[in-house]
C-alpha cells in the first residue's frame, strides 16, 4: 500500500476529474492521500468529493499570495473535525516579514495543540528560526519536501515525533547525502506535491508520479519495496495516531 502524504488533489481538480485519477491510481497501490487546503474553495472540494482515500489538512500558508484561509477558518474546520491536520504551516525565506510569520505559525501550532492535531510543516529557509518554535509544542508532525541543509535535518530528526516526506526535491544528484540520511533515519513516508500547475502537458495521471518517485528510492537505495513500504506505513500510522 503507497500513500501520498503530501499534494494538492483540491487544486488538481481544476484539470482532471479527481476519482478517475484516485481509482487509477489504486490500481497501481496507491491508496491514500494526506491532501491540503489552502483556500475555501479547495476545502469545499475536499468535503464534495468525500472520498474515503483523500484526508486533507487546512492551513495559513507562510507564503502563499493566493491562499484565502484565515486563522479563524482552521479553527473552525479542526473544530468540526473536517481535517486530519493543520497545514501546511511554517516559515518561508522568501515570505513577509519573520515575525509576522512567528506570530501566524504559533496561532496555528496553538489550534492544533487544542485540538491535539499533527502538524504539516513548510519549512523553507529558517530552519532554525522553525525548530525554536516546534520544540515547544510537542506535537505529531510531518516536515513536507524538506530540501535544506544536512545539519539542520539532523536536528529535526533527533525529535521523536517529526517524520519526513521524500520528494522529486531530493532525487537530484547533490541531494543525496540527505536523501541517504533521510532513508537512514527511518521517518520517512513519500509525496509527489502535485498541483495543477507541476503538470505537465499530456499528462495522463500525475498520482503515478508517486510510483515513479518510490522505485527510484528503491533502486538508490538497494532497500526491498516491501520494506520500503513498510517503514512508509509504520510512519503513517505513528503521524496520525488515533485519527486514522
Ligand atoms: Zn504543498
Amino acid at each position: 500500500m503507497l500513500i501520498d502524504a503530501h499534494c494538492h488533489l483540491a487544486n488538481l481538480s481544476s484539470k482532471y476529474l479527481l476519482s478517475t485519477l484516485l481509482d487509477e491510481a489504486q490500481i497501481y497501490g496507491i491508496e491514500g492521500y494526506l491532501s491540503n487546503a489552502l483556500t475555501s474553495e479547495e476545502v469545499r472540494i475536499y468535503q464534495d468529493l468525500n472520498d474515503k482515500r483523500v484526508k486533507f489538512s487546512a492551513g495559513v500558508h507562510p507564503h502563499f499570495e493566493e491562499c484565502t484561509l484565515r486563522v479563524e477558518d482552521i479553527n473552525r474546520l479542526a473544530e468540526q473535525k473536517a481535517i486530519w491536520a493543520v497545514g501546511e504551516i511554517g516559515l518561508d525565506r522568501n515570505g513577509p516579514p519573520l515575525p509576522q510569520q512567528q506570530a501566524l505559525f504559533e496561532e496555528q501550532l496553538k489550534i492544533a495543540s487544542d485540538f491535539g492535531l499533527p502538524v504539516v510543516l513548510h519549512i523553507v529557509g529558517f530552519q532554525t528560526e522553525a525548530w525554536q518554535i516546534i520544540r515547544k509544542y510537542p506535537l505529531r508532525y510531518l516536515i513536507h519536501g524538506y530540501a535544506g541543509s544536512l545539519p539542520a535535518f539532523e536536528l529535526f530528526a533527533k525529535q521523536e515525533n517529526i517524520r519526513f516526506t521524500i520528494s522529486e526535491r531530493i532525487l537530484r544528484l547533490d541531494k543525496t547525502e540527505l536523501l541517504q540520511a533521510m532513508i537512514d533515519s527511518g521517518k520517512y513516508l513519500f509525496e509527489t506535491d502535485i498541483t495543477a500547475q507541476y503538470v505537465q502537458a499530456k499528462e495522463l495521471n500525475p498520482l503515478l508520479r508517486l510510483v515513479i518517485l518510490v522505485s527510484r528510492v528503491e533502486q538508490f537505495s538497494g532497500i526491498p519495496l516491501d520494506e520500503l513500504l513498510q517503514v512508509q506505513a509504520d510512519n503513517y500510522q505513528q503521524l496520525l495516531g488515533s485519527g486514522i
